[in-house]
């Protein structure tokens, strides 16, 4: 057995049912026996980075979780949530069910494009670095403190904490 890995999860949804979908893809993302549940942040409702203009607001989240699975295999693994999702991939950036990003996956780095670490946009998402700040106020981003990059990050405005009970 190999030496689990500390890997950060982002997790976006737009369309349907989005605070249920988050939910339930938690769950199946850590009910893989591979994959155990370690932190979850607070959801926070975005505007769309990106893609058309007119889409509807985001809701995110992110996941910490510590794995035995290679990179490769837990980039398989969710994917295979999201497609459970019924994910439409149909326009890059654009409107979907479910969305789920390696951030990083230990201190791992490459530069492939079928698996950048860590995810080439993290740093500049306040999507993903305001929830992961929150839930780890220590977590740290290519030497910088995800608190700090959060903090500058060009999307911060449009950023809200999302009451957790209801699908507004
Ligand atoms: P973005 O990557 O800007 O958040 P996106 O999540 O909408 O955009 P997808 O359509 O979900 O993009 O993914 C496109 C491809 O990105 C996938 O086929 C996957 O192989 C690749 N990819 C590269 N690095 C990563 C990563 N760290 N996490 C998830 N997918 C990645
Ligand atoms: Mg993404
Ligand atoms: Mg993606």
């Amino acid at each position: 057995m190999s030496t689990p890995v500390r890997a950060v999860l982002a997790l976006g949804s737009n369309l349907g049912e989005r605070s249920t979908t988050l939910s339930e893809a938690v769950t199946e993302l850590t009910s893989e026996p591979a994959v155990r549940m370690c932190r979850v942040s607070d959801i926070v409702q975005t505007k769309p980075v990106g893609g058309p203009a007119d889409q509807p607001d985001f809701l995110n989240l992110v996941l910490e979780v510590e794995t035995t699975l290679a990179p490769l295999q837990l980039l398989h693994h969710c994917q295979a949530v999201e497609q459970r999702h019924h994910r439409i991939r149909e326009v890059r950036w654009g409107p979907r069910t479910l969305d789920v990003d390696i951030i990083t996956y230990g201190d791992a780095t490459s530069d492939d494009e079928t698996l950048t670490l860590p995810h080439p946009r993290a740093a500049e998402r306040a999507f993903v670095l305001q929830p992961w700040a929150w839930m780890d106020p220590e977590a740290r981003l290519g030497g910088d403190r995800v608190a700090d990059l959060a903090a500058r990050a060009a999307d911060r405005d449009g950023l809200s904490v999302y009451p957790t009970d209801g699908d507004g």
